[in-house]
């Protein structure tokens, strides 16, 4: 077998794209969202493999056969657009949003250092800066990073909330520590105990606090749960709320926990990765008060914002903590001495190195929509 790389062939592969977004544009943008269209051609896993030829083959298709195992694809793709997909919490198909995905991909980037993407390095501080200027850090001061989805944006919270905490976490791990337990309410995301258990904390380190008849956090099972955790002799170090809770859409009495937090020390994180949106509404935003007095939040555009996904973001109150908790300093990439102030370098804030650019999309629907209203 030979893998053949493809060296664009600038008038076979200028046809061929162009009948792509042809078809795209006709079959999953416009046709396809109209409301008498299916949302879904339902069909079980036997029917769909004789109606798509799911296997690679070891000839190369021609471009017709590409073009129609494109349309199959799309024919019996879920139609995420469509004004009757209303399922998981995203939906839409914003027109700038895709555009601005569009030119993401064309130019495939990766986006760790400013020299490797000018731009959109820049731009993902613009953006971070500005929403958390929406969130109400004052000036929009702080850090942040997109991340790949919000259960991993939890995870990064959680992780930093216990590097604050106890910074020997990061060279000695877990040993030595006392036994570290985090409260969040029983209607929180579930990533809040996969990412307990994959960083070592253990699903049990997530203490359950009761709600109230509509999904809110409850103040009083808060302040129990802490006295429980301290009688029990373990270290309690961090409340996750939630601003739109997955299932009922709660929102999570955010200044009186902020209260909480700080008569007991301890990281408030906010995961409003689906009530986030709520902060680009003048008639709604007040719903999240007391969220500017979080110490993270997860928030990600693609759920109530309609940006296309993935586009979750991470961001924190405190300058240089991101850096200080994943930074790795390594020397082929993040040299000191470049032509330009290396701290334009976000790669080190990150727990991925190679990343995709998930900021245009958003940032091209910001730039082309939204007004703000004063
Ligand atoms: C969707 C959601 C998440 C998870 O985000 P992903 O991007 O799907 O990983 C976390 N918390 C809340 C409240 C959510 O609604």
């Amino acid at each position: 077998m030979e893998w053949f790389r493809s060296i664009p062939d600038e008038t076979h592969h200028r046809a061929f794209l162009k009948d792509v977004l042809t078809l795209v544009l006709d079959e999953a943008v416009f046709k396809a969202n109209r409301r008498g269209e299916p949302v879904i051609r339902w069909r079980l896993p036997q029917e769909l493999l004789s109606l798509i030829d799911v296997q690679t083959r070891d000839q190369p298709a021609s471009h017709e056969e590409l073009l129609a195992a494109i349309k199959a694809t799309i024919d019996f793709s879920v139609k995420t657009g469509h004004p009757m997909f209303i399922n998981q919490l995203y939906s839409g198909l914003d027109p700038y949003g895709l555009a601005g995905q569009w030119v993401t991909d064309a130019l495939n980037p990766s986006s760790y250092t400013y020299e490797v993407a000018p731009v959109f390095t820049t731009m993902e501080e613009a953006v971070l800066q500005n929403m958390r200027a929406l969130l109400g850090y004052p000036d929009g001061r702080g850090d942040g990073i997109f991340c790949p989805g919000g259960s991993l944006a939890n995870g990064c919270a959680m992780n930093l909330a216990r590097f604050k905490a106890f910074p020997s976490v990061k060279t000695e791990g877990l040993h030595g520590l006392p036994r570290l337990v985090l409260f969040a309410s029983e209607d929180a995301h579930y990533s809040i105990h996969k990412m307990a258990a994959l960083e070592g904390l253990g699903e049990a380190a997530v203490r359950s606090v009761t709600c109230d008849s509509q999904g809110r956090m409850d103040l009083k099972a808060l302040e129990a749960e802490i006295q429980v955790a301290k009688r029990d002799g373990v270290h309690p170090f961090m409340v996750v709320a939630t601003a739109g809770t997955t299932v009922l859409g709660a929102l999570d009495p955010l200044s009186a926990i902020a209260d909480v937090c700080s008569t007991h020390g301890l990281w408030l994180h906010v995961d409003a990765a689906w009530g986030g949106g709520l902060l680009f509404s003048k008639e709604h935003r007040h719903l999240l008060a007391g969220i500017e007095r979080a110490d993270s939040v997860a928030w990600n555009p693609h759920k109530l914002l309609a940006v296309p996904q993935q586009c979750s973001t991470l961001l924190v109150r405190h300058e240089g903590l991101l850096k200080a908790c994943h930074g790795r300093d390594a020397t082929y990439l993040f040299q000191k001495d470049k032509f330009y102030d290396h701290n334009l370098d976000p790669g080190d804030k990150y727990i991925q190195c190679g990343r995709r650019v998930d900021v245009f999309k958003f940032w091209l629907m910001w730039k082309g929509k939204v007004c703000i209203l004063k």
